[in-house]
């Protein structure tokens, strides 16, 4: 039989890309093998997000797009998945007449289900339950396989926290922690086919374990990657700063693969629109946290989320966060303007923000992050730092491309190193968004 072809176009998180990766590896049992353009596909598939206004918007332009292929040939299937897919279900097939299946958030195991139907009746599908605590892997078949230097995990699904502009809970369900040896192994795995560093994902993953009785918690998951030959760097994401624990601060300091950087959403530096949030910390507790980070790993690297425009953000409420950004420097952040989702408490709010302020506030937010940004890689300039290869550089071939621990991108020309390798770097000069640098002798 020859093979067909697979399109996959992911939006959004990380956890998108490793779900699209275990649907990848669900499908190849099929025949399907991937290919880059979505013209050669037989059978095109959208893993979606819906975190904001935006990005679900971008689908449906994307789909818009895809029809058109499959009026030129009838026989592609078009597949949904991921948030958008949860949050519509059914009433995207009414919606959408040329759509072939949607495929829940927890539901990636009844693909195959779902192409059966269309192969062998034309019965478009829908499989969007969300299956309570189920974790959503355990019924899929072994995985990984990975070609590149850094893979991601998923350690759990789902969220408990509802605050109140996400709708998270809503789309990925209620928090589930994947078993720590199901974990392990695939990533004992991973190390065996090459991987040297592993991102471990979870909306939440201070509460990773917390439903399962005598679970380590992920303190205990992180020090037994750090015990896995093989991987020679730990990172994760995200950490709500609430749950964030003194043993996982003091990881920073115990943990060598524990790479030195913390992504850790702050949303709003004003206290009352923290309140509204629901985020369950204030300004002066996060502060507090960044001190006791910085005091076990001074040299570790701060990352956030903001947004600007939250309904009730007064301009004072605007002000507090651009002063927590002058307080914490963040090393990056990524901001957005509110948008109302389905289902959130935030959707209800009717003291909404007019869309020019919001605008408004973003740039200005943006601006004084570049003038952060861009002082905190100057910092490195000069320095020799461990990067850890991934590839080529995307703008010169002749370069390569990696990371450092603080998850910075450095370019650095000379000889080509193969991913994975471990190479010392002078840095030399600190761009926008990366660094350049010499390997040194
Ligand atoms: S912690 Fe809050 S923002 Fe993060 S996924 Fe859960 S509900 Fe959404």
């Amino acid at each position: 039989m020859s093979p067909k072809n697979l399109y996959i176009q992911t939006f959004g998180c990380q956890m998108n890309v490793y779900d699209s990766e275990r649907l990848s590896h669900l499908l190849a049992a099929r025949n399907y093998r991937l290919v880059e353009d979505p013209a050669e596909a037989d059978l095109i598939f959208l893993n979606t997000c819906s975190v904001r206004q935006k990005p679900e918007q971008k689908v449906y332009s994307a789909l818009g797009r895809f029809r058109g292929f499959k009026k030129r040939k009838p026989e592609l299937i078009i597949g949904v998945g991921g948030c958008v897919a949860q949050q519509e279900g059914e009433a995207l097939l009414r919606r959408l007449p040329y759509l072939d299946f949607v495929l829940g958030t927890k539901e990636l195991g009844r693909i195959n289900e779902l192409l059966d139907d269309l192969e062998t009746s034309g019965k478009r599908g829908v499989a969007t339950a969300l299956n309570g605590r189920v974790d959503p892997y355990a019924s899929l078949p072994f995985f990984p396989s990975s070609s590149k230097a850094t893979a991601f995990v998923s350690i759990m699904q789902g969220c408990d926290n509802f605050c109140s502009f996400c709708i998270v809970p809503f789309v990925r369900g209620r928090e589930v922690s994947r078993p720590f040896e199901d974990i392990l192994e695939e990533i004992r795995a991973l190390a065996a086919q090459g991987v040297k560093e592993v991102t471990l994902l979870g909306q939440n993953v201070n509460s990773y374990g917390n439903r399962r009785p005598g679970n380590l918690g992920f303190v205990g998951l992180l020090e037994a990657v750090q015990r896995t030959g093989g991987i020679e760097r730990i990172r994760f994401t995200t950490s709500h700063p609430k749950d964030l624990s003194p043993s996982l601060v003091e990881a920073f300091a115990t943990l060598s693969k524990l790479c030195e950087h913390i992504h850790l959403p702050l949303q709003s530096g004003s206290n009352r629109i923290l309140k509204r949030m629901n985020r369950g910390y204030s300004r002066e507790e996060y502060l507090q946290k960044v001190l006791e980070l910085r005091r076990v790993c001074p040299e570790i690297s701060i990352t956030t989320d903001m947004i600007v425009g939250f309904p009730g953000e007064e301009e004072v409420d605007f002000r507090a966060t651009l002063e927590m950004i002058e307080k914490v420097r963040f090393d990056d952040l990524f901001s957005f303007k509110y948008s109302d989702r389905p289902h959130t408490r935030a959707a209800l709010l009717a003291d909404k923000v007019p869309e020019e302020i919001s605008r408004r506030r973003l740039m200005e937010l943006q601006a004084w992050q570049r003038e952060s940004t861009s002082q905190k890689n100057k910092i490195w300039e000069g320095r020799e730092v461990e990067v850890l290869v991934e590839g080529q550089s995307k703008t010169c071939a002749l370069e390569n491309m990696g990371r450092t621990r603080t998850n910075r991108i450095v370019n650095f020309p000379g000889k080509i190193h193969p991913p994975g390798s471990l190479v010392r770097v002078r840095i030399e000069k600190a761009m926008a968004h990366s660094l350049r640098g010499e390997a040194s002798l």
